[in-house]
């Protein structure tokens, strides 16, 4: 397919778009529901969503009348006024995350955006503690992944991602995923624990059983935060609005985007209890954060999860997928892991890109979140023949890499002497 210039889109994105990324798998045109056509008309089941965005999939008509309706009425005025989808927004986003009255709500336009604000809260809280000095340690977890920009790079438990932009912004210290670790690193010095209840980018992995109650407990005991970022994981991926909820603890903030705006770019962070005061005229800001147009959307596609039932569905969807999953005769497979409709599936081998480009031959569209692992993070409104319909494409993308394998073995077997 030639692009705006007659040469191939390929050679487009070499050219023109800066090289922070890898080749890309192919040049979408449209979408409808689950389903993308690129750009030689073929259709692909999309069973990642633009990760965990698409919650709605895609050109989904609660979409398309909300952007419609609110670009013709008004988009954007900044934040020297307030509007009525803002409002509106920020109170269901207080109902859904269950803060009470004393919740709050500060918009920005993305989940790096989200944890920019998570970072200053944590900064405020510790210099409210201790006179503005006394709270410099913030704790997050090794493997966690919590955005590209400077500040959320620097509580982002990835050396290799961090190592090219050194230094970081300091303060940040990272920890091991167990309750032992956390209770070792907490003293009255840390401003805050960082956490991702389920580590999507690092390949779909849960924290051990109890640790969201324990980070709860020791927090509290040592006067520091617990901000929760449920960007990937929240707007009903695991069944509830947000996983923290499959407890009964209560954070002191978290940090949404992704899903919340159904593929139109919205972060926010809601705050709980004494969290909510820290913030005063003129420590934060953003001039796109919070426009009307931006929360309309995400207002209008939070409201069609609750009202089409779309928690449950992720529920039963994603345990319908498991059970696809594991029926799948494969030895390439471990298993599921994961909650609702995030699921990471164990490979035996580091095959995830052949998999995931098998699966795209076939039809469907997967992601490697790293060597080992699938992720599937389809829209909430999937159905099940939509899950049947996957099944029998991944089952076929996984015997074409288990037929190259066993093709290249057999033939560095010929070539062992005898
Ligand atoms: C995607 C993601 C982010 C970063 O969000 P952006 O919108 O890409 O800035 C942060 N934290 C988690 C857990 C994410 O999945």
């Amino acid at each position: 397919m030639a692009g705006p210039r007659g040469t191939t889109w390929q050679e487009d994105v070499g050219r023109d778009l800066v090289r922070n990324l890898g080749d890309r798998l192919a040049l979408l045109v449209r979408g409808e529901g689950a389903y993308v056509w690129d750009a030689e008309g073929r259709r692909y089941l999309d069973f990642l969503a633009g990760i965990a965005v698409n919650s709605l999939g895609h050109a989904h008509p609660v979409f398309v009348e909300a952007i419609a309706r609110q670009a013709a009425t008004l988009a954007h005025v900044s934040n020297y006024f307030a509007t009525p989808p803002q409002l509106e927004l920020a109170a269901r986003l207080k109902r859904i995350a269950g803060t009470g009255d004393a919740g709050r709500v500060y918009f920005g336009n993305s989940g790096a955006e989200a944890n920019e604000a998570a970072f200053k809260l944590a900064r405020l809280h510790g210099a409210a503690k201790n006179g503005g000095q006394g709270r410099p340690r913030i704790l997050a977890l090794k493997s966690a992944f919590h955005g590209r920009t400077m500040g959320t790079l620097a509580l982002t438990g990835k050396p290799a991602m961090q190592e090219p932009f050194l230094p970081m912004v300091p303060g940040v210290e990272f920890i091991d995923s167990t309750i032992d670790a956390l209770d070792a690193a907490l003293d009255e010095r840390v401003a805050a624990l960082f956490v991702e209840p389920i580590k999507g980018e690092a390949g779909v992995i849960e924290l051990p059983e109890g640790y969201l109650e324990a980070a709860r407990a020791l927090t509290a005991r040592h006067g520091a935060l617990l901000i929760l970022d449920e960007i990937q994981t929240g707007a009903g991926r695991t069944g509830e609005w947000f996983a923290f909820q499959h407890t009964g603890i209560t954070p002191d903030a978290i940090t949404v985007a992704k899903g919340i705006g159904g593929g139109f770019p919205i972060g926010a962070l809601i705050t709980y209890g004494a969290a909510s005061d820290l913030f005063y005229p003129g420590t934060h800001g953003s001039t796109f954060g919070g426009n009307a147009l931006g929360t309309a959307v995400a207002g209008a596609v939070l409201a069609e999860i609750e009202e089409a039932g779309l928690l449950r569905n992720a529920t039963e969807r994603g345990a319908q997928i498991r059970a696809a999953v594991d029926a799948i005769e494969s030895p390439l497979v471990e298993g599921c892991r994961g909650q609702g409709l995030l699921i990471g599936i164990g490979l035996r081998h580091p095959i995830a890109a052949a998999v995931v480009a098998a699966a795209q031959e076939h039809g469907l569209i997967v992601n490697a979140a790293n060597d080992e692992t699938i992720r599937l993070a389809p829209a909430l409104t999937i159905g099940d023949v939509e899950v049947d319909e996957f099944a029998g494409l991944f089952a076929a993308a996984l015997k074409t890499v288990e037929d190259a394998l066993m093709l290249e073995a057999s033939g560095s077997e010929e070539e062992i002497p005898a």
